[in-house]
């Protein structure tokens, strides 16, 4: 890391010091879970190409899950479940600030529960969590460990509900789904609150989450990401370096 990037974090730290209670939200998207081990679906890499014959964003959509739900489900628990991964540094930080009473809330991209794992009580997740599954046809609302048993006892490969026989699916936001509204607006009222947003993490390319920080209006606007990201010109400091580097203090 370069005398810049640490002097940036230092203001950064500073900055977060100096937050009023509450003052403070996190914006995350995969790069703060890859740092746990978690590998981006979307990186196809030679394994991927061999095993599956469609590119990912076709077989975590709902037309695929609707007509493919084998496929998907193959594709589901082998490349999107990473039940082992544990919480890193900036999981641990994030859920002390929280404690503290600087930190109103973090809102996430990921799906996986690290955050919660960590400690973390208000945590808006835009795209869903793999922990949360349910019965398509009576709501009954299932663990992952569950959906994978089901799993395992089905012929087909499709977890079904011992209730009813309906096709349990997890509740995570497939393409060509909309984002739960509720989430959604907690976010916007979040971020439109906070003095300090810190967006880590992500290449901000993605609509409509990448649109949330539009709606920011307060003091200090901080990108952490290891590449630039379109809306740099945006933020009063933006930091080069692993997020987990960042909030390790
Ligand atoms: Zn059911």
């Amino acid at each position: 890391m370069d005398e810049q990037t640490e002097r940036d974090i230092e203001t950064f730290r500073q900055w977060v010091a100096d937050t009023p209670p509450g003052g403070m939200v996190f914006f995350g998207g995969a790069g703060v879970s890859t740092e746990s081990g978690i590998p981006d679906f979307r990186s196809p890499d030679g394994l991927y190409a061999q095993k599956y014959p469609h590119p990912p964003e076709q077989m975590i959509s709902r037309s695929f899950f609707d007509a493919h739900p084998r496929e998907f489900f193959d594709f589901y628990c082998d490349r999107m479940l990473a039940l082992d991964a544990q919480p890193n540094q900036a999981h641990r930080k994030l859920a002390e600030l929280e404690r503290a009473g600087t930190l109103s809330a973090v809102v996430t991209q990921n799906i996986d529960g690290l955050h919660q794992k960590a400690g973390s009580s208000n945590v808006l997740e835009l795209h869903g969590s793999v922990l949360r599954n349910c019965c398509m046809e009576c709501k009954t609302a299932y663990s992952v460990d569950e959906l994978l048993a089901q799993r395992d006892r089905a012929e087909d490969g499709v977890p079904r509900c011992p209730a009813c026989g309906g096709i349990v699916k997890p509740d995570v936001v497939l393409y060509e789904e909309a984002l739960d509204e509720r989430t959604l607006q907690a976010s916007v009222d979040a971020i439109a609150r906070a003095a300090l947003l810190v967006v880590a993490g992500t290449s901000l390319a993605v609509y409509p989450a990448a649109g949330l920080i539009d709606f920011f209006q307060g003091d200090h606007l901080v990108i952490v990401n290891r590449t630039p990201t379109p809306r740099d010109r945006q933020a009063d400091l933006c930091l080069a370096a692993n997020v987990g580097e960042v909030f390790d203090f």
